[in-house]
């Protein structure tokens, strides 16, 4: 699935894309495209891949506890993916 495809996915499921932007995190530059989820949650994705950015941030906030709701929503949309990439 390229990216491109998994944009279409996010906002097929009601995600809103909100800006490319590097990471605001302190010790982390790396670029980043905001969105935001059918909640209203703001959450950064890895600008290549599409990843929640949390799980590579170089930043300070790695250090945090992982926040379990956020992945949740993405294996959400992760498990709607078709077998075999
Ligand atoms: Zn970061």
């Amino acid at each position: 699935m390229t990216d491109e495809e998994k944009k279409q996915k996010l906002r097929a499921a009601g995600w809103r894309y909100s800006a490319t932007r590097p990471c605001k995190v302190a010790g982390c530059a790396a670029m980043v495209e905001y969105w935001v989820t059918p909640s209203k949650k703001g959450v950064a994705l890895d600008y290549i891949g599409l990843r929640p950015h949390w799980f590579t941030c170089r930043g300070s906030h790695r250090k945090r506890a992982r926040p379990a709701k956020q992945l949740g929503l993405f294996q959400i949309l992760e498990q709607s993916e078709p077998e075999g990439q």
